[in-house]
């Protein structure tokens, strides 16, 4: 299964996966530090709010995530978490959350079909909502990727390590064989721990720097 000619660590590579929020798409954190400056609070004291703990648990996002609940439903389940952390939610912040205001990286969405090309294997990993599926396949085309995984579909969300295993399963692919990119560092751990490579993306550049560095196309 080894790729000829290559003796580099990086000849292990045989399928690359993508997060979609912070590595296709501008970080979902840039909307979110709109609403801190709202309530004086800084953004991970919000983000644990809105979008529950680093934790999978029970928070109303990620039981949208897991396909539990409707997008609709998630704000009006916010209020024990909001009473916890002593805001007065004014009703709008999922949907200043899901509002579509972002930049697509657009190098990046080409460098995955560059890699599909070449001959790698390609995912996209992501907690999402059904309801957001329409927005995402006109940023990134499905085709693009040999599996497509949303937590929603899938009844698992990151970090759970059921939704590592799917992905693994849906490419064919080694776990040792994968390279992982995403911009929250606990969603990496799990995929760690499975035996994935990965990249903790802070930005576009960086990115299609480890993907050069990893996953060559040459
Ligand atoms: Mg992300």
């Amino acid at each position: 299964m080894e790729r000829s000619g290559r003796a580099s660590s990086a000849n292990r590579i045989e399928a690359v996966v993508f997060d979609y929020g912070g590595v296709i798409i501008s970080p979902i954190v840039d909307k979110v530090s709109v609403l801190a400056d709202r309530f004086g609070i800084t953004m991970p004291e919000l983000l644990e709010v809105l979008l529950g703990p680093r934790e999978s648990g029970d928070h109303p996002w990620h039981r949208c995530e897991r396909g539990e609940i409707a997008v609709a439903d998630i704000q009006g389940l916010l209020e024990p978490w909001a009473r916890a952390a002593g805001l007065s939610l004014h009703g709008d912040e999922i949907d200043v959350l899901m509002d579509p205001t972002y930049s697509v990286i657009d190098a990046v969405v080409e460098r995955i079909a560059r890699l599909k090309a070449a001959g790698y294997r390609t995912a996209l990993l992501t907690n999402t909502f059904a309801e957001y599926r329409p927005t995402m396949q006109q940023v990134v085309p499905f085709a693009h990727f040999h599996a497509v995984v949303e937590s929603f579909a899938v009844k698992a969300r990151k970090p759970e390590s059921a939704i590592y295993e799917a992905t693994a399963s849906m490419l064919g692919v080694a776990h040792d064989r994968i390279l992982y990119l995403d911009d929250f560092d606990q969603n990496l751990q799990p995929a760690v721990a499975l035996g994935w490579n990965v990249v903790h993306v802070t930005g576009p550049d960086q990115c299609l720097r480890e993907l050069d560095r990893l996953a060559p196309l040459g």
